[in-house]
């Protein structure tokens, strides 16, 4: 197989931190609503998540994630609350003593964006919008997840990874959340042997959202199973105070106490 990147795959295992979540070393979760509704329920998720999840079972490796625009297929769902949303964010982690993540969309966002969060991650449907990736590398001096399209290659995706490398950008990871398959039980097909490969190919930590291949509450725990068990650097995971409420992708946000209840289990387990 040609190789199109080299940049991911030379040099020392990638290593980096998330405000002061460490990246690559143990698994990590960066859990939080699909997208930031208003105040409230962000704060809400917020409290929780470090008063159950951080201090209740000592699982200290956890990010707030939260969407504030939305890049829904139809021009008439929500789009999300735009700057409004990252203050609000920005707030909840603040008070709750949690880094938070974004995702960012325009290039005009990214400057003004690295002031108010402790990462953004592109979203799938911009793996390969390289004005984004190009003003990432030389404006955001704060880590960048990629996620992976839903129908990309592989080497696409690290490729996309790799223009923030050839521009010096070091603190990237790479995400993981389902291609399109012929499996209509789920909402994307999650490919468990992508997590070695990307891991033997790339020197970059690979996270896996399990929420959108997912598509349904109940396929999320055993997904986040398998992918740790696979040798996931760490999961994405949609948690939301009253999921049948949410404005985006209700069917498979957790609910706080089932997220809760994963984490224990995956401690459990031993798998984080
Ligand atoms: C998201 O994480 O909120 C999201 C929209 O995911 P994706 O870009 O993977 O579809
Ligand atoms: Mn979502």
């Amino acid at each position: 197989m040609t190789h199109a990147c080299r940049l991911v795959r030379s040099g020392e295992r990638r290593r980096f931190r998330i405000g002061w979540v460490e990246v690559g070393a143990s698994p990590v979760i960066i859990a939080g609503p699909c997208s930031v509704e208003d105040r409230d329920m962000i704060r809400r998720v917020a409290d929780y998540l470090a008063r159950e999840v951080v201090d209740g079972l000592g699982f200290k490796r956890l990010v707030l994630r939260g969407g504030c625009w939305k890049p829904r297929t139809s021009p008439y769902s929500f789009q999300g609350h735009g700057w409004r949303a990252v203050e609000w964010l920005r707030e909840a982690g603040e008070r709750a003593g949690l880094p938070v993540a974004t995702e960012v969309m325009d290039p005009r966002h990214v400057a003004r964006l690295a002031g108010m969060v402790d990462a953004a991650w592109v979203g799938a449907r911009n793996m390969q919008n390289t004005p984004l990736l190009l003003e990432l590398a030389s404006s955001f001096p704060k880590p960048v997840l990629v996620k992976r399209h839903f129908g990309a290659r592989i080497e696409e995706w690290l490729c996309a990874a790799e223009y923030l490398l050839s521009r010096g950008k070091e603190d990237v990871a790479l995400v993981e959340r389902g291609t399109r398959g012929i499996n209509e039980y789920a909402r994307f097909t999650l490919d468990a042997t992508v997590v070695p490969i990307v891991k033997q190919e790339a020197r970059l930590p690979v996270i896996v959202d399990v929420s959108h291949p997912a598509g349904r509450r109940s396929l999320v725990p055993p997904l986040a199973r398998a992918m740790l068990a696979a040798g996931a650097d760490g999961l994405m995971v949609e948690v939301h105070p009253e999921p049948s409420r949410a404005l985006s992708d209700k069917d498979q946000q957790l609910r706080p106490e089932e997220f809760r209840r994963l984490v224990e289990e995956l401690m459990e387990m031993k798998l984080l």
